[in-house]
């Protein structure tokens, strides 16, 4: 088994950690019904994507 030679250093083990930090998901206003939805993606309010209608809501 593959064994480090030698202890990672704080500044080493902050440097890998630099990255590691979650972003705040990024939220976009539907242009037909104005609910909150990801970008790129279908808003789950009116099925809508790109002002057309792709998915039809079950009332
Ligand atoms: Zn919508």
């Amino acid at each position: 088994m593959a064994v480090p030679k030698r202890k990672t250093s704080p500044s080493k083990r902050n440097m890998r950690r630099s990255h590691d930090s979650l972003k705040p998901v990024n939220f976009q206003e539907c242009s037909n019904c104005g609910e909150l939805h990801l970008p790129h993606n279908l808003c789950t309010g009116c099925g809508h994507y790109n002002g057309r209608e792709v998915l039809p809501v079950e009332a």
